[in-house]
């Protein structure tokens, strides 16, 4: 069967024009310092985009900020709390459907009023009320909603190895799923796709690794649906980031498919280096160099073809 490979980095992924250095925040300054660059070089390509200029609103500028309910503010000029652009912020999100298609995540500013994905400060009213740190930006909002499956991160999130390297695989099984999609999903891609990512999403989401099994185990009716679950299953699961003890459990599954076939010396490097993985003693990196080198001994397909094995692209130096 011919499969469609996993895309390589670098790929394409949107982000909030300012984190590239571009100077568009209503102060005219830019937010470079906010993005994790240096450890995501060579990693995306990333595409800025910003939807305050975007909707004319010009740099510098008055700054804007989210006002009623948390759950759909609007979007008030400071200054002019008549002007409202929560409309405009809005169909211009939906205006970037072909930006969107062309990329395979989405950076957003944090704390922005348009950009924020979370903790966006909202005002009950506009002089005075409670103020509620729950708010999400109106374009981040909008994008969200139409692109459901999306990865999308926060910039500050990203300086956290965990979050970024969870964030990094979530693009490149969204690339992946895509180029799938585009090659044609038929019942054997579908099922191949899954068994090369049992153990990557083992080790972010059992629950979800059982979910994506269970789905897959009927694929009867609507296919077209079924994929779509699936893989929605499986987006939703790999936006947990991987534990130590995640990877400890995925590992040990691995570890029993190279039962009987070891020497005992190997078998006890095996087993030390998944104990210290499940204990956090020792890196992913670690276990997977050492079944590599194992299994180029002692070759077994399935293992071999498990994306959870491939080493976490590094950045550019
Ligand atoms: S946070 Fe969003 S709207 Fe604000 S300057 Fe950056 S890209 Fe533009």
């Amino acid at each position: 069967m011919d499969f469609p490979s996993r895309p390589q980095p670098p790929l394409p992924v949107g982000v909030s024009a300012c984190l590239t250095g571009a100077a568009v925040r209503y102060d005219g300054a830019d937010a470079a310092s906010s993005l994790p660059a240096r450890e995501l070089r060579g990693l995306v390509r990333l595409c800025g985009l910003c939807p305050e200029v975007g909707i004319g609103m010009g740099t510098p500028r008055p700054p804007i900020r989210l006002v009623g309910d948390s759950n759909s503010p609007r979007a008030l000029r400071v200054d002019r709390p008549e002007v409202d652009v929560t409309d405009a912020l809005s169909a211009f999100a939906d205006a970037q459907n072909s930006f969107l298609e062309g990329v395979f995540g989405f950076i957003f500013m944090e704390r922005s009023p348009s950009c924020g994905l979370s903790s966006v400060k909202v005002r009950a009213e506009v002089q005075g009320g409670p103020l509620r740190l729950d708010g999400r930006g109106v374009f981040a909002r909008r994008v969200v909603e139409s692109r459901p499956h999306l990865p999308v991160e926060e910039s500050r999130r990203l300086w956290d190895p965990a979050q970024r390297d969870a964030f990094l695989t979530r693009i490149a099984t969204f690339a992946h799923w895509h180029r799938l999609l585009d090659a044609g999903l038929t019942r054997l891609r579908l099922l191949e796709f899954h068994a090369r990512h049992k153990y990557l999403l083992m080790a972010h989401s059992p629950v979800h690794y059982r979910r994506c099994g269970q789905l897959l185990s009927d694929l009867r009716g609507d296919f077209g649906a079924k994929g779509e679950g699936y893989f929605a299953s499986l987006m939703e699961g790999l936006r947990r980031p991987a534990t130590a003890a995640g990877h400890g459990n995925a590992l040990a599954h691995m570890q029993g498919y190279f039962r009987g076939r070891l020497t005992k010396p190997e078998a006890a490097r095996l087993a030390h280096v998944v104990e210290r993985c499940r204990l956090g003693a020792a890196s992913l990196d670690d276990a997977r160099v050492l079944m590599l080198e194992l299994l180029e001994r002692h070759p077994h397909p399935y293992l071999q073809k498990q994306i959870y094995l491939e080493r976490m692209p590094t950045p550019e130096a």
